[in-house]
């Protein structure tokens, strides 16, 4: 969308000025010159189609989502296509074709299923019990929204958990399963403070008070109601603020004012001719055949039940209600095998990262803890670790001890920070020449360091032990010492078959103290 937007950028429109007629027009024209490839032209389809929706231009609107599927394919453009069925499936209700409708959910479990997209597998599943619910038959409609329970933990958007709960809520209400219906409003009154949406936390305060009602605490379910804000007027908004009043109106009627109960109800009739749901309309009929019956009025009760009845035998030829029987409740039950199959190797996949970051862990732990955190050598941790191996398996070495010269000056004449500097550049030195040699380099102490050298004869030892001095010496310290410059001492032993590393180290040592005596920047060996 975002390389479609810029294309409108440059090429000197803005997307953002237009609407009604006049973005019909502009999203017509940026799809026939502006657009290039064939998800694009989709996008500029599904846009129009928005604004057609708007305008009440539903039979076009349909065409047009229609049309943008052609434009889009599989598995590529899975996320688009989703989108595109479940927002044509809401008009083909809102048109009444509830058989295309259908058709739309089913396709859009499929794809949801094969491309893994839970949400909106869950919003398809929605979709069918929704329609189980409008021709009056929720218990169908549970088994559908219990389908998606079973998935709960795996749902993303918090407001679709909502929104799926609540309509398991109203079901239980209609279905007088007063216990499980008082469990469930619990839940989604903690989900809705999370959500924040005034249509749902409206809908849980509906719910309540329905369940007030029928717990006859009719002052109770009248606080719940005038607490309901409404937002502003999209079609769930609408939905809501007219069950609202409906529920108002049984109030009202159980206080004994059934006369407002009807005035309230009449402007509500009036109100809904507009937007002609059958589905209100029903519910609505239903309410004011209720209420007059209280009042008596018989013959006006009669005609709003009849009413009711062309509405819902009406519903019930129109609605596929074969088709939303056992056998498409069994395909979900596979669909949710295979989504529990996905979700389980997502787990697996997760559990198996997280493992791979604990080794991760545990290798930069013991890394961090056999090596010195200023030159990055080993540090004596290690060092004790390698000589206990040597000697296990008896491998002969060359012991190197190191020893930077009258460094004890360096800090004092110039700081202990460029003490640090100047013991960093004699370590790196040390791993840059000892890397190829199957030497290991250890920081033994201040600037002291160790060198073992596997396999290795004196002479070897001390031509490699010659060739660092050397470099140590001729090395650029200027930048960092000034004009004094920097040496070491070098002793060097041979392991003896047997002896304890101990005495190698004190023969070592007794070298390097012969190199500082004979006057420094030498190697000596023993
Ligand atoms: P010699 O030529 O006899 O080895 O003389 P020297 O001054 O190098 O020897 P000495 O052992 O007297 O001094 C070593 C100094 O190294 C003493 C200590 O303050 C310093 N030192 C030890 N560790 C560190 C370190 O990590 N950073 C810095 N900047 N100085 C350190
Ligand atoms: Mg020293
Ligand atoms: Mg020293």
């Amino acid at each position: 969308m975002e390389v479609l937007l810029n294309k409108i950028t440059d090429s000197g429109l803005d997307a953002t000025s237009v609407s009604g007629e006049e973005a019909l027009i502009f999203w017509n024209h940026t799809r026939q010159h502006v657009a290039t490839t064939a998800q694009e032209k989709a996008q500029c389809l599904i846009i129009s189609a928005e604004f057609r929706s708007e305008l009440k231009q539903l039979q076009t609107s349909i065409d047009e989502l229609r049309e943008a599927l052609d434009y889009l394919s599989l598995p590529e453009d899975a996320e688009l296509v989703l989108e595109v069925c479940h927002g044509l499936a809401e008009r083909l209700v809102e048109n009444g074709d509830f058989h295309g409708a259908l058709n739309q959910y089913i396709s859009a479990s499929t794809i949801a299923v094969d491309n893994g997209f839970i949400d909106a597998y869950v919003l398809a599943v929605l979709g069918m019990g929704n329609l189980c619910d409008a021709y009056g038959d929720h218990n169908r409609a549970l088994r559908y929204y219990q389908k998606v329970d079973s998935i709960d933990h795996a749902i993303t958007s918090r407001s679709l958990r909502l929104r799926y709960k609540l309509y398991m809520l109203a079901c239980y209400i209609e279905l007088n399963r007063t216990t499980a219906a008082t469990e469930l409003i619990k839940e989604c009154e903690e989900l809705s403070i999370l959500v924040s949406d005034k249509v749902l936390s409206g809908q849980v305060l509906l719910y309540q008070a329905k369940l007030y009602r029928q717990n006859q605490q009719i002052d109770l379910a009248m606080q719940c109601l005038s607490n309901v804000q409404y937002a502003a007027g999209n079609i769930h908004s609408t939905w809501l603020s007219n069950m609202i009043r409906l529920e108002i109106a049984y109030c009202l009627s159980e206080q004994n004012k059934p006369h407002i109960a009807n005035w309230l109800l009449e402007s509500t009739r009036r109100r809904v001719r507009l937007y002609a749901s059958p589905v209100l309309s029903l519910k609505l009929c239903d309410s004011l055949a209720a209420i007059c019956t209280q009042n008596n009025d018989y013959q006006t009760a009669l005609n709003y039940e009849k009413h009711a009845y062309r509405i819902e035998s009406d519903l019930m030829k129109k609605i596929p209600i074969g088709e939303l029987g056992a056998s498409q409740l069994r395909r979900l039950s596979r669909f949710e095998l295979q989504l529990k199959l996905i979700l389980s190797e997502q787990e697996n996949r997760e559990l198996k990262e997280t493992t791979e970051n604990q080794k991760h862990t545990v290798a930069k732990l013991q890394q961090d803890v056999f090596t010195d955190p200023l030159t990055n050598l080993h540090n004596r941790r290690w060092l004790d670790v390698k000589l206990k191996d040597l000697l296990l398996h008896d491998d002969p070495f060359a012991l190197m001890v190191v020893d930077i010269d009258h460094f004890k000056s360096i800090n004092d004449e110039l700081s202990h920070l460029v003490g640090d500097k100047a013991i960093v550049n004699v370590a790196h030195e040390l791993s840059t020449y000892f890397k190829f040699r199957g030497a290991s380099c250890v920081r033994f102490g201040g600037e002291e360091f160790l060198i073992i050298l596997e396999r290795s004869t004196l002479e070897q030892a001390e031509m490699h032990a010659e060739n660092y001095r050397e470099r140590i010496y001729q090395f650029g310290w200027h930048d960092i010492l000034g004009e004094r410059g920097l040496t070491v001492s070098i002793g060097i032993t041979l392991h003896r078959e047997g002896e304890n590393t101990q005495r190698t180290f004190y023969r070592a040592d007794k070298a390097l103290y012969r190199a500082k005596a004979n006057g420094r920047n030498q190697v000596c060996s023993e």
